[in-house]
């Protein structure tokens, strides 16, 4: 017979490990299947200064990795797993995976969020060869280049800052003229020599789709009308991110940017009504604060609300 699981944990972002270290202390061996982002966005990013608890920060790779040996020293186990399609409503919860069927008789949804794309179709045929959402991962290919990178938030601004470690310059491309950067970021942006602030700027399209290599980028201001070219090697995005909670559709309620709606902070529901034994944690519910430390705070209720379900129910 197919074993059934206790819990299992979707995401091994800062929400899914919290998540597995509270359940996996409760006794109830959890199973993390990691996604194809194992450790989640602070994983690719490089000094957190904001989790308490570091006073001097901490690399966010290193906190991801420390997290996943605390869940690991309770008992929470690990796949790297695609979720493919998933039965909420069926008891147990039927997962259909890259792995195999896993049968749960609760699911904690922590599959984070994704970067966001302009969806240029240059841009999109450069992704690899020039082209990059992921400063951490690529910046190293930049030394001694002028870059660009689009966004007028924190990871717009932590992008830029990151950068000029390689690039001899970094223009940072805003659509508008007002920043949702925090004040701090910002002005570390603003007082950096090699970072040049274009705003009102949108980019119209990705040169170089013919060489297979971005030469530069093609831009519009968006006050004046007036077109303009500027010579670049790499354009990194920094504009947001996307809920990865597609495969949830029609099953829990999403709002219309397809964040999974919650209610009594991590309780799903389809048709508004309370989903049994699926909670939903971290950046695929939270379009608000979206910080580690909020995840890492939902992540823990969800557990919580698993081990209260569980118990009721006489697991
Ligand atoms: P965000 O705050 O949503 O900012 C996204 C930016 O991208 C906005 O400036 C937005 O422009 C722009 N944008 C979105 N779609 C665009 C498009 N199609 N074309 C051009 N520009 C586009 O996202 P985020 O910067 O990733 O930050 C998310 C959360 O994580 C925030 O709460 C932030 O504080 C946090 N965070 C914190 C740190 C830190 O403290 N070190 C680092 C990274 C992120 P508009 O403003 O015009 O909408």
């Amino acid at each position: 017979m197919t074993e059934i699981r206790d819990t299992v944990i979707l995401g091994s972002g800062c929400a899914g490990l919290t998540a597995a270290i509270y359940t996996a202390r409760a006794g109830l061996k959890p199973l993390v299947l990691e996604g194809h982002e194992p450790g989640g966005q602070l994983s690719i990013t490089t000094l957190v200064e904001n989790f308490p608890g570091w006073p001097d920060g901490i690399q966010g790779p290193e906190l991801i990795d420390n997290m996943k040996k605390q869940a690991q020293r309770f008992g929470a186990t690990f796949e790297i797993a695609h979720l493919n399609t998933v039965e909420v409503a069926a008891h147990p919860i039927r997962l259909h995976t890259s792995i195999g069927d896993i049968s749960t008789r609760t699911l904690i949804v922590a599959s984070g969020a994704s970067a966001r794309w302009l969806g240029l179709p240059s841009e999109q045929a450069l992704i690899g060869h020039g082209v990059s959402s992921c400063a951490t991962c690529d910046g190293f290919f930049f030394r001694g280049k002028e870059i660009a990178v689009v966004g007028g938030g924190d990871s717009a601004m932590e992008e830029a800052l990151f950068l000029t470690r390689f690039a001899t310059k970094v223009t940072l491309l805003h659509r508008r003229d007002h920043f949702r950067a925090s004040k701090i970021m910002l002005e570390r942006a603003i007082a950096h020599p090699s970072i040049e602030l274009r705003t009102n700027t949108v980019i119209e399209e990705v040169l170089g789709v013919d060489e297979k290599e971005v030469r530069g980028v093609r831009l519009r201001d968006v006050a004046s009308g007036e077109a303009c070219e500027l010579a670049i090697s790499g354009l990194f995005l920094g504009i947001g991110h996307e809920p990865n909670a597609k495969m949830f559709a029609g099953q829990i309620d999403l709002d219309e940017d397809g964040y999974v709606k919650t209610t009594g902070n991590v309780l799903t529901t389809h048709n508004s009504v309370v989903v049994p034994g699926v909670f939903a944690c971290g950046d695929v519910q939270d379009r608000r604060y979206r910080q580690a430390i909020t995840a890492a705070g939902s992540g823990c209720m969800a557990a919580l609300e698993t081990e209260k379900f569980l118990e009721a129910r006489g697991h």
